[in-house]
């Protein structure tokens, strides 16, 4: 994120001051109606307090580093390494404006090839100086958050290059540090895309997108991120293994599957051959209206299951579509679907879509919804920008679930999350991926900050978490696991899979320094 989204104290928000959105009138009076808003006090630079790494060390090992990568790859400016102490969580964008970045790193390293990042990782495993693998930034999990030892950030950003296009097979490798609107432009240039868009569009990776398991708005149709990759580098510290070699095989088990998902705890991504389509000739997206979240969680299962299958769908429940209504004059109650399709003869599919919508109490809105639902797809974070700055506290919670496990869980979480928050709250929450067996589903929070807003949250992010377990929903659908999931993530696959886990990091890094502290239990 270098540039964008930075000020003097580094990261303090989503995007720039230039594209700032403010939030709508009706909002902000609905906001000071429900909840007690608190101005937060002006940003500041780090504290001096803040434990720097650098400090406590000589300068032996960034002299080894240096020697490997080159002096001007080894930056130690202040600035530079405290922009890198965290991810972009609300919790984290809140400590970076009070000053109150728990540690920052030694140095960011900057290497710019799979020898130079295996170099890296075998210098700090002789120095024991732990390694945090930096893409984007992005993490909402804690995956960034910096060890309580000595420490460097590992920025993939000078692996940035689209490597081979398959056209025939239709595969492209992408290096790692590659951002996705990058990532996108080159494959644009070749014909192709991914088609994959989180939220965290503007500055997420390909390497970070890989080893978090990410999951786009259009994940429905193109399909998660992990099953678009066919082949991975990864650098360890003992050695960079490849894996991935044919469409499918029978070759014992996938290891393409421990590295994905493995949050730089076992290895560096270096770079990843992905699954791609050709660009789509059409677009269309649409709106429905259902009586109720119920209502229309059974029409969406219909289409998952039966098809057609969307490429995008979204589906928000009466809270969510009541304050998405907000202000715009529609307040006709129940539940808002968008639904889309990318590809060639959409219309021909969405018609055959509207039937199954149609006889499970689909209303349809036409195209207004769908537009409005383009046009603002990437506003979240920015809208979380001016709730922050307006004295509120926003955050996020997602799972997955069978589909009949779905309406509990949302209940649940719903629940547990109203109780956490006694003085007022706003949760809103919808299902925007869908398999034959179930769906994720992802809660919006807005609450009052109250005297420790990051205290308070981690309060009502446990209960919401507990509630998810209870119901049998799992502790991540998409976000990934960092320091914020990992005893649910713990107690999710057992103390059998645990030891496994410890065994594969201990033999790929038997320093212990990738990530510690992330992940594994
Ligand atoms: C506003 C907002 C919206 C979001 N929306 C979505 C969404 O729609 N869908 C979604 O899936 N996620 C979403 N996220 C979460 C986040 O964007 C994803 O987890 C993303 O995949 C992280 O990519 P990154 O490049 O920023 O990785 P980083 O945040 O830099 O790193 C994430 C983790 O992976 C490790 N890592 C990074 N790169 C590598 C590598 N090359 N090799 C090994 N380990 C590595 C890091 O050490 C860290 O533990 C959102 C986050 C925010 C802040």
């Amino acid at each position: 994120m270098d540039g964008d989204g930075e000020d003097a104290t580094g990261r303090t928000r989503w995007g720039p001051a230039s594209r700032a959105k403010p939030l709508p009138d009706s909002a902000a009076k609905l906001l000071a109606q429900v909840l007690e808003l608190t101005p937060p006090p002006p940003a500041v630079p780090p504290a001096d307090g803040t434990a720097d790494t650098r400090e406590h060390d000589d300068d032996t090992v960034l002299n080894a580093l240096r020697a490997a990568i080159g002096a001007d790859h080894v930056r130690t400016s202040r600035p530079i390494r405290a922009r890198h102490a965290a991810g972009m969580s609300t919790p984290d964008l809140l400590r970076r404006r009070s000053g109150e970045l728990r540690r920052i790193p030694q140095a960011v390293v900057r290497p710019a090839t799979t020898a130079e990042v295996v170099s890296v990782l075998d210098i700090c495993s002789r120095f024991q100086v732990a390694v945090v693998p930096f893409g984007g930034g992005t993490s909402v999990v804690g995956g960034l958050t910096p060890p309580a030892v000595p420490h460097v950030t590992l920025d993939l950003g000078r692996l940035n290059g689209l490597v081979a296009v398959d056209a025939i097979s239709r595969t492209a490798t992408l290096q790692a540090g590659l951002p996705a609107p990058r990532a996108a432009e080159l494959l644009a240039e070749h014909g192709f895309t991914l088609g994959h868009v989180p939220q965290s569009y503007e500055y997420a990776t390909i390497g970070g997108f890989a080893a978090t398991r990410s999951s786009g708005q259009a994940s429905t149709g193109y399909g998660r991120f992990d099953d678009m990759v066919t082949a991975l580098t990864v650098a360890t510290p003992r050695g960079a293994i490849q894996v991935g070699r044919a469409p499918a095989s029978a070759a014992g088990p996938d290891l393409r599957q421990l590295f994905l998902g493995s949050e730089g705890t076992l290895g560096v991504i270096t770079d990843v051959t992905v699954r791609v389509r050709p660009m789509p000739t059409q677009t269309h997206y649409e709106g429905w209206r259902f009586d109720s979240f119920t209502d229309g969680l059974h029409a969406v299962r219909k289409l998952a299951q039966d098809g057609p299958r969307a490429t995008v769908l979204r589906l928000s429940d009466e809270v969510e579509t009541m304050i998405g209504a907000t202000g715009s004059g529609r307040s006709d109650g129940g539940c808002l679907l968008v639904i889309g399709w990318e590809g060639e003869h959409v219309h021909v599919v969405a018609e055959t879509a509207a039937a199954v919508l149609s006889a499970h109490g689909g209303r349809p809105l036409g195209v207004e919804p769908g537009r409005q639902w383009e046009q603002h797809r990437f506003d979240a974070p920015y809208l979380r920008d001016a709730l922050l700055d307006a004295g509120a506290f926003a955050e996020t919670v997602e799972t997955a679930a069978y589909w009949s496990r779905l309406p509990e869980v949302h209940e649940r979480v719903r629940a547990a999350i109203l109780d956490a928050l006694p003085h007022g709250a706003l949760v809103l929450a919808h299902v925007s991926h869908v398999y034959e067996t179930g769906a994720s589903l992802y809660f919006t929070v807005i609450c009052s900050p109250g005297p420790d807003p990051i205290d308070r949250w981690h309060t009502a992010k446990a209960a919401a978490s507990d509630a998810i377990a209870a119901a049998g929903g799992t502790i991540t659908h998409h976000h990934g696991v960092g320091t914020d999931h990992r005893d649910w993530y713990a107690a999710e696959i057992g103390d059998l899979a645990v030891d496994l886990l410890r065994a594969v990091k201990h033999h790929l890094d038997p320093a212990g320094i990738l990530n510690p502290g992330i992940l594994v239990p």
